[in-house]
């Protein structure tokens, strides 16, 4: 089995302060995502399903829980398989069952589909972060019946199918007993109600189309790949689960004339033989606010960096930020005039021209 390094707060997206409620919540969320039944033959699924039960089995046990915050390793992030050998499937769908009490082989209420919004963020952005208003269009409860799919005029009756359950039950006998299963009723979508007359907006679908401005803080230090995850502010399902998510993709960085490397912003600039060896200053364009004046020593070497220390990106996790680093490349002329060429020569033989 797959060597497991997580954190299982990290695990279901909830954080070290969070309350029973609401690490339950998050996994009951994520379980109904991934269950097996929802995704049949989805290797990955799988081992997701498992490991978010895995990790609420963790939380949710106030003894496991407080002997994981206190075993923390130096980088903080402890082996959440301290706490399993041998944590199969089945385990983990005898854990799911006990903790919701659902059977196997009922069916699950969907779960909205995800989101994906790209943005481009700036220099400044990364370096201080920044908080962006993104427009969304989701699937929403209709405005017109509330959700219930309902003409608005007319009411709503009982499903005769399900005699209003919203669940069916059946009974099978087998050679080891009785089986029952339970399934969510078809047509009422388990509901147990049915609209005597559709909704005249959303014909009986429930949902609408909502544009949305949502407000998104994208802290410092983020990179191109990079997803803020808003839970639960995507698309509802057209059944009774929960919303989907909506997940703020950074797209691309415009770093200006810098590179990036790690939290390090790497300035390169072209000076010539004379300005290194007789020093001078150069412009380095705004991170900030303003553009900074540097001056390079006399004798700086081709590809020397000049390190300006926490001028750089305010780092991700954590205090601190990087640097700016200045490169200079020496710029040697392709092309000489003969008065050049004799000063040059007269200048080679001289013993501070010598490499050292
Ligand atoms: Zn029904
Ligand atoms: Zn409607």
């Amino acid at each position: 089995m797959e060597k497991m390094n997580h954190d299982p707060y990290q695990v279901l997206g909830v954080s070290r302060d969070d309350d029973h409620a609401a690490i339950k919540s998050a996994y009951r969320r994520l379980a109904l995502q991934y269950h097996p039944d929802r995704n049949p033959g989805d290797r990955d699924a799988e081992e997701k399903f498992k490991e978010i039960t895995q990790a609420y089995e963790i939380l949710s046990d106030p003894d496991k829980r407080r002997r994981y915050d206190m075993t923390g390793s130096a980088d903080g992030m402890p082996d959440m398989s301290d706490f399993f050998g041998g944590f199969g499937m089945d385990d983990a769908l005898r854990a799911f069952q006990e903790i919701f009490g659902f059977r196997r082989s009922e069916n699950f209420s969907s779960v909205g589909e995800d989101i994906v919004i790209d943005v481009e963020l700036e220099l400044r952005e990364i370096v201080a972060g920044s908080t962006r208003e993104i427009k969304v269009r989701r699937l929403e409860h209709c405005s017109t019946c509330g959700g219930s799919g309902a003409h608005p005029d007319h009411g709503l009756t009982t499903c005769a199918r399900c005699g209003g359950q919203g669940r069916i039950r059946t009974v099978r006998r087998t050679l080891l007993g009785t089986m029952q299963t339970v399934t969510v009723c078809p047509d009422c979508g388990g509901r147990g109600s049915i609209p005597e007359k559709p909704c005249p907006v959303c014909g009986g679908s429930r949902l609408e189309p909502r544009e949305r401005r949502i407000s998104v803080d994208l802290p410092a230090g983020i990179s191109e790949g990079h997803y803020i995850r808003l839970r639960g502010q995507g698309n509802l399902p057209p059944d009774d689960g929960p919303a989907g998510d909506l997940l703020i993709r950074v797209a691309r960085v415009d770093y200006g004339g810098f590179q990036r490397d790690g939290y390090d912003l790497v300035y390169r600039t072209r000076i010539s033989f004379p300005e290194a060896a007789l020093g001078t200053s150069i412009t380095v364009p705004a991170v900030e606010d303003e553009a900074i004046g540097v001056d390079l020593p006399s004798g700086v070497q081709p590809g020397e960096r000049l390190v300006m220390k926490r001028k750089g990106i305010r780092k991700l996790k954590g205090l601190g930020r990087g640097d700016i680093v200045v490169i200079a490349d020496v710029y040697v002329p392709k092309k000489l005039s003969r008065k050049e060429k004799a000063i040059l020569k007269e200048l080679a033989d001289s013993d501070s021209f010598k490499p050292v």
